[in-house]
């Protein structure tokens, strides 16, 4: 495919947009003109060489999907931190178009590794990271009081798959 790289020609890939837009319920990333507010305060795109969430945007627009997703997507370099989405002035939402095509890679059985065994830790304890007393030692460093126990219930019914139509 081409890429949109200065007098290539840009060939959409329209079933990545229709893909794209029917994950995040809308057309979000069509009102991005390219003003770079995102990429400031990106904690991905200040520790690392490659990530741009304007450039993400770009690729978006013209429908690059091969260059967005795939084996070597570096969309997995994004924090989910929202510092993006609370710059940008046209309510864009990078980081919540990235979780998107991030979830299109996991659709296709797509993701770093390791990720299989966060999400074991998940279900199983409710965090991401395993608790220890390091962590309350170094919260308390910041006078922070331990972390609360995790309400697993609610954590089980929020995670289980909701029921197919006619089974509720
Ligand atoms: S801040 Fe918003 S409009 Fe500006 S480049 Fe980023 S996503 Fe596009
Ligand atoms: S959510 Fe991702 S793209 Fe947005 S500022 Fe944070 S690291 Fe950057």
């Amino acid at each position: 495919m081409a890429t949109a790289k200065s007098g290539a020609v840009v060939r959409v890939d329209f079933a990545f947009k229709r893909e794209l837009a029917e994950k995040i319920e809308g057309n979000l990333a069509s009102f991005c003109y390219q003003c770079g507010a995102c990429v400031g305060d990106c904690p991905a795109a200040t520790y690392t060489d490659d990530f741009n969430p304007r450039e993400i945007m770009l690729k978006v627009l013209y429908g690059l999907g091969e260059e967005l997703i795939g084996s070597d997507s570096l969309l997995w370099k994004c924090t989910n931190c929202y510092n993006c989405a609370e710059r940008c002035p046209q309510d864009v939402k990078p980081v919540e178009v990235i979780i998107s095509m991030k979830n299109m890679m996991a659709d296709r059985g797509i993701y770093p590794e390791g990720v299989e065994k966060v999400i074991e830790t998940f279900e199983t304890t409710g965090r991401t990271v395993p608790m220890s007393s390091a962590i309350d030692k170094q919260r308390a460093r910041f006078g922070l009081p331990p972390l609360p126990p995790v309400p697993m219930e609610e954590i089980r019914a929020l995670i289980e798959p909701a029921p197919a139509k006619g089974e509720e």
